[in-house]
């Protein structure tokens, strides 16, 4: 069966690797949702047959646009990059369409009678295989998931999209910039995190010299963060899901919940005074000992090494 995909992302980067999976299932036969005159060229220029060209950002004129797009292009299948947009942009838009859903996919197949995904379940301990009937299934996926794609200088086609959104009935009162900036953590090459092994705010001290001697970003485990306030984001299912070349988890048990957040990580190291540690269970590299000789000693023999 020939698919035909329509693809959406407000983030260029994931726009590209829903293009690349599309191209993938659909040959020449993707269509795509742009928020601006940059991405559209950008996917025009890598394989989208036709870019749509959204007027403006807001969820109502995005959900508009994406279904009229769907009535013109008639798609098998929507692929929407989970990002926060996304997420409360797919379910509307299949909601509105009474199509079938699944949101957080990393995996999409074509199957016999529609299509197969597969997304973590049980905060990720195990992964759930889906199938979505009917006509479209719309699917968000979450970043990374797939490749972009290798084809440079292909040029679709640009259309403007003529959807706005109807009168607001949310009344913006007033806007506030949010405490601490981005923490980088989701693009970090390294990641160094702490726990709940650290017994004083003071004490991430000896993460922060290790982190400057790997250029790394610094992370943690939810209550290091959460109840204890001591950084801004913790990695985890409820909080950044990261995927570093290299992962050093200091003084963390390893939870589902905190395990969910880093497996996507190239290697993981764990450094944990308790051997039984489910953290040592999922780690490349296991370091059972005390945080507060291990983290010092480890600083010092990179600072040796890069004399
Ligand atoms: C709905 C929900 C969502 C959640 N989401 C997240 C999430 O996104 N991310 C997250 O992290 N958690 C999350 N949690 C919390 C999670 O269940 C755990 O409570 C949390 O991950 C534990 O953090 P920890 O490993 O730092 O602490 P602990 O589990 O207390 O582990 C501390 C570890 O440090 C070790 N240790 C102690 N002293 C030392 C020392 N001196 N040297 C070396 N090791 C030492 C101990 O052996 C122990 O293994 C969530 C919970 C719920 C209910």
């Amino acid at each position: 069966m020939n698919v035909r995909t329509l693809i959406y992302s407000e983030n260029t980067e994931l726009s590209l690797q829903l293009l690349g999976k599309a191209i993938q299932l659909s040959g020449e036969d993707v269509s795509a949702v742009a928020v601006d005159p940059d991405q559209a060229n950008v996917l025009v220029n890598s394989g989208a047959a036709k870019v749509y060209l959204a007027k403006d950002r807001s969820l109502d004129t995005l959900r508009g646009g994406i279904l009229d797009v769907v009535t013109r292009e008639s798609p098998d299948l929507v692929l929407v990059g989970s990002s926060k947009r996304g997420r409360e942009l797919a379910p509307r838009v299949a909601a509105a369409l009474d199509a079938g859903y699944s949101g957080d996919c990393f995996d999409v197949q074509q199957g016999e009678d529609g299509f197969q995904v597969k997304r973590l379940a049980y905060g990720g301990s195990t992964v759930a295989t889906m199938k979505i009937r009917g006509k479209p299934a719309v699917v968000s996926v979450s970043p990374r998931s797939f490749q972009k794609p290798e084809t440079q200088g292909k040029r679709g086609e640009a259309i403007e999209l003529n959807v706005t959104s109807p009168a607001s009935r949310v009344k913006v009162i007033e806007s506030r910039p949010k405490k601490a900036g981005d923490s980088g953590l989701e693009n970090a090459k390294v990641i160094v995190s702490a726990g709940r092994g650290f017994k004083k705010r003071e004490d991430l001290k000896l993460l922060e010299e290790l982190a400057a001697e790997l250029g790394a970003k610094m992370g943690c485990s939810r209550p290091v963060s959460a109840d204890l306030g001591w950084m801004a984001q913790w990695v985890g299912i409820s909080g950044k899901k990261v995927a570093p070349r290299l992962y050093i988890a200091c003084g963390i048990s390893g939870t589902i919940q905190h395990a969910a957040g880093i497996r996507d990580s190239h290697i993981i190291v764990s450094i944990n005074s308790d051997e039984a540690a489910g953290i040592h269970e999922i780690s490349d590299y296991s370091i059972v000992g005390d945080i507060y000789t291990v983290l010092p000693a480890l600083t010092r023999a990179l600072r040796e090494r890069a004399r």
